[in-house]
C-alpha cells in the first residue's frame, strides 16, 4: 500500500531520487555534501540505543558530527560528503533507520509516547499501522499526520493535517447527587461544554471534546467515562499560515481510524490541484478544503 519501493536498494542510491535526501549544493571543506533525514521503519516513536549509537558513528565518520532532532521525531544529518552517501545510507539501514520523511508525501507520523500515565486510550499501533499502511506515499503536497493519547495534544493534532486524539465520553449519573456548593467540573472544563442548572448538570455534547478533565474532579461520582474512542481532525497545518483542524469524527474505533484516514488520502490525492498561481506546487490538504469545502470529503 505505502508508495515507496519494496525494501531499499543498497546499490543504487542516487542523489536526488531517494526521499529523505536533500542535495545541497553547497561545499563544506571543497567537498559536495548532502543532507539526510532518517526514520526508523517500520515506525517508532523511539530510537534504540544502538539506533543512536550507529546515528553517532555516520555522522562522525562522513558528516560534521552533527545531527539534528526535527519537530515530527525524524534525525538527520546535515552535511555528508556526497561521495560516501552509498556508505552512510549502508550503515543506517542496517541498523533500520532509512531515508524518508520529506517531499511531497506522508511524513514521519508522530505519535506521543506509550508510559505516559494520562493516555486515555494507547496511539502507538495505531501509529504503526497507519505508517505501514500510508507512510511514505506519494501525495499532491506534504500531509502530516499526528496521534495523541489524550486532548493535552502533545504530538500537535490540533495543527496538522490529519490529527488523530483519544477521547472518552462523559457519563452524567443522574441518580447520584452532587456535593454541596461544587463547582469543581464546570471550573475545570476548557471549552466551557458543562454547566449546572436549577442544580442539574448540563453537557452541552457539541462543545465537549471528551478530555474527561470534568471526570477526574468529580468526587461524587456522578461523572464517570464513556465509550473511549478516537477524534478524527482535518485540515490543520502549521507554518505561516496556521490553521486549526476540524472534527470530521469522533469517539470511533482503531479500525474506522485506518478507514477514515485513508478515504482522507484518497480524496485528497484525487481532488488536490496546482497552487493559485503556481506551475508546480499542488494544494495542502487545508487549501483543498478551503476550496471544495469539509463535507467534500466521502466519509
Ligand atoms: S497527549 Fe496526553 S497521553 Fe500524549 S504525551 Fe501528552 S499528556 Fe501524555
Ligand atoms: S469532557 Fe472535557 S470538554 Fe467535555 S465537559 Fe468534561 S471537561 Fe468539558
Ligand atoms: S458533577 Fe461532580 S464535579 Fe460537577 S458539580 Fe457535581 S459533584 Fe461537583
Amino acid at each position: 500500500m505505502a508508495g515507496h519501493e519494496e525494501g531499499f536498494n543498497l546499490e543504487m542510491p542516487k542523489v536526488g531520487v531517494i526521499k529523505g535526501v536533500l542535495a545541497k549544493d553547497i561545499e563544506v571543506t571543497g567537498e559536495k555534501v548532502v543532507n539526510i533525514r532518517t526514520c526508523a521503519r517500520p515506525y517508532r516513536n523511539y530510537y534504540s540505543s544502538n539506533q543512536l549509537r550507529r546515528l553517532a558513528l555516520v555522522a562522525r565518520k562522513y558528516g560534521s558530527s552533527k545531527v539534528h532532532l526535527s519537530p515530527r521525531h525524524n534525525l538527520e544529518i546535515p552535511e555528508v560528503r556526497q561521495k560516501e552517501l552509498n556508505n552512510a545510507l549502508r550503515e543506517l539501514y542496517i541498523a533500520g533507520l532509512f531515508p524518508g520523511g520529506a517531499g511531497t508525501s506522508v511524513r514521519n507520523i508522530f505519535t506521543c509516547p506509550d508510559w505516559c500515565s494520562k493516555a486515555i486510550l494507547p496511539v502507538q499501533e495505531l501509529g504503526l499501522m497507519v505508517s505501514k499502511n500510508f507512510g511514505d506515499m506519494d501525495m499532491p503536497n506534504k500531509v502530516t499526520i499526528s496521534f495523541a493519547g489524550c486532548f493535552n495534544g502533545c504530538s500537535r493534532p490540533y495543527n496538522t493535517d490529519i490529527g488523530v486524539y483519544a477521547m472518552a465520553e462523559v457519563v452524567l449519573d443522574r441518580e447520584r447527587k452532587c456535593e454541596p456548593d461544587c463547582k469543581a467540573c464546570v471550573e475545570v472544563c476548557p471549552f466551557d461544554a458543562i454547566k449546572i442548572q436549577d442544580g442539574a448538570i448540563e453537557i452541552d455534547t457539541t462543545t465537549c471534546t471528551g478530555c474527561i478533565k470534568c471526570v477526574e474532579v468529580c468526587k461524587a461520582d456522578v461523572l464517570r467515562p464513556g465509550r473511549r474512542g478516537y477524534r478524527v481532525m482535518v485540515g490543520g497545518k502549521e507554518g505561516m499560515d496556521v490553521r486549526w483542524a476540524t472534527e470530521v469524527k469522533r469517539a470511533i474505533d482503531d479500525f474506522s481510524v485506518l478507514e477514515t484516514i485513508d478515504a482522507i488520502l484518497r480524496w485528497y490525492s484525487k481532488e488536490a490541484i496546482l497552487r493559485k498561481g503556481s506551475k508546480k506546487k499542488k494544494e495542502r490538504l487545508a487549501e483543498l478544503i478551503d476550496r471544495a469545502g469539509i463535507d467534500s470529503i466521502p466519509l
